[in-house]
This record gives C-alpha cells, structure tokens and sequence, in this order.
C-alpha cells in the first residue's frame, strides 16, 4: 500500500508552474527523497502534501486521506519537522517532549522517545545550549509523540557538521525500520543516496527522473562506476539540471567558521 499517491498535481502561481502535473508515489515503511535546485517546486509539493497549501488540480491521497479537505484527521497521523526547527531557549528536551504530548493529548513517556532519537543524555538540557545535531534530534522526537505513521523531513541535516549529520541519519534509519514512511527532502544527495528507497528528482516544477539511487545511477550515469568510481547520484544531478544542488548547510557552515 501506498503512503503517499500523487498523480497529475499542479499548482501554478500565476503564469509561474511552480508544481507542474507530478506523479509519484511512496511504498508504505520506505523512504522517498524529493531533490531538486531552488525553486524547483519541492516546498509546494511538500505542503500540499502536508495539508498547509491548496492545489489547483490533481489527485493525492497521503495516508489515505485528502490532505486539504482531510487535515485535521491527518495532522495527527502525520510527523512534520519544518526546516529550520526551533523550540523556547529556556524549555529542555524532556520538556518538550511533555509540552507536545499535551497538546496532542496523548500520554507518553519522555525518556523513551529521547532514548528512541539518541536524546536521553541530553533530556534536561535547556534548548539553546543543545548542538545543532541534538535541536534537529529533538525536532524528530517532538515528530515522534504523536506516534505518527508517516514522517515529512524537510532538510533535516541541513546546517549539521558531518558527525551530527550521520548520528541524525541513524535516527531515520531507525524509524524506518520500525516500519514508518518518510518523504524527505534534502540539498544533500549523500543522504539521498545512504538513506533513501527511491528518489525523485524534480526541476522547474517537473520530476524530471525518478527510480532507486541506484536505479537512476545505472540510466544516467556515465558508466564508470566499476572502473573509477565515479558515479554516485550526484554526478547525475548535474547531468539532469546542469548544475550542483545549492548546498545551503555547507554555506552555513562556512559563514560560522568565519
Ligand atoms: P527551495 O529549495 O528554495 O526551498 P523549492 O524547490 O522548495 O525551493 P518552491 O518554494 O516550491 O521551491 O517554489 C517554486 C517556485 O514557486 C519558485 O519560483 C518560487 O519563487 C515560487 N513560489 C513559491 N511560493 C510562492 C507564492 N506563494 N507565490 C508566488 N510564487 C511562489
């Protein structure tokens, strides 16, 4: 069964197609990466999918459901982490945790989620003393209490030094395998490549390519994996949109380190 199923959404804005007649799908319990430069379309297609946004046109069932005339049924079955999650300075992660429990109304016990996104040491730890790592963490944590079958990750590492990257990787990984689905969408075709099940990518409002990393590697890559290893799904970004994927996070970085 299908987590997500999209066929022929458009969302135009005036004249500009920002989201251009689409199709896709994501198998329940897997990852699907939506890639794509700016501007191409992909924080649209993720809010319609999210219920925050109308469409013009199309037809999207995500866990069942008509996201726009269903978003209050489907706000608590879904798990959102915004890009850029943030949280009160003051309020520590098991706070948090609790704040959102009562919001949604369900019980829960703090310290296993914090234990489930490799949290728990840092559980009375007030927020703006965390690392970038350990905020994007509880962002997941907080996505976790509602215990939701299906996860929107929208650019989850971006901003992360390469170590709290992977310790956020083995976090999704993890929820994957206690059979969840996640539509992530990431400026890092690293983390499509490790993480994702299959991968969209999208430019100018199209989805220009589409298949397993691995799938996508094989049709447009050069070929010259076995004898170089050279390949790998960045080299076919740059052959389908003609230039890198704007790598906001390493930006970042760099403007910190200066
Ligand atoms: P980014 O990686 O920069 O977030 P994106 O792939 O998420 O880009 P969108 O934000 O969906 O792209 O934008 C797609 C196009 O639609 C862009 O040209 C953008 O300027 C335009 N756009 C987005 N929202 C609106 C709006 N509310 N009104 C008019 N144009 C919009």
């Amino acid at each position: 069964m299908s987590a997500i199923e999209v066929t022929s959404l458009k969302k135009y804005y005036g004249q500009l197609k920002a989201v251009d007649e689409i199709s896709f799908s994501l198998t329940q319990g897997q990852i699907l990466s939506l890639l794509g430069p700016n501007g191409a379309g992909k924080t649209t297609t993720v809010e319609i999918l999210e219920g925050l946004r109308e469409r013009d046109s199309g037809d999207i069932k995500v866990l069942g459901m008509d996201p726009w005339r269903e978003g209050y049924k489907l706000h608590r079955k879904i798990g959102v982490i915004p890009q850029g999650f943030r949280f009160f300075d003051k309020a520590t992660p098991r706070e948090a945790v609790k704040y959102y429990a009562d919001l949604f109304n369900v019980k829960v016990d703090p310290d296993q989620i914090l234990r489930e996104v490799l949290l728990e040491d840092s559980r009375s730890t007030i927020f703006e003393n965390l690392s970038g790592g350990q905020k994007q963490k509880l962002g997941l944590a907080l996505a976790l209490v509602n215990n939701p079958e299906l996860f929107f990750l929208d650019e989850p590492t971006t901003g992360l030094d390469p170590q709290a990257r992977r310790t956020v990787w083995e976090v999704i990984t993890s929820l994957k395998k206690q059979g969840r689905s996640i539509f992530l969408t990431t400026h890092y075709l690293e983390e499509a490549e490790k993480l994702a099940d299959e991968v969209a990518i999208m430019n100018k409002g199209k989805i220009i390519a589409s298949g397993t990393p691995q799938e996508l590697i094989n049709t447009y890559g050069s070929g010259k994996r076995q004898v170089m290893v050279t390949d790998s799904l960045e080299d076919v970004f740059v052959k389908l949109v003609g230039t890198p994927i704007e790598d906001e996070g390493e930006n970042i970085d760099s403007k910190k380190k200066k």
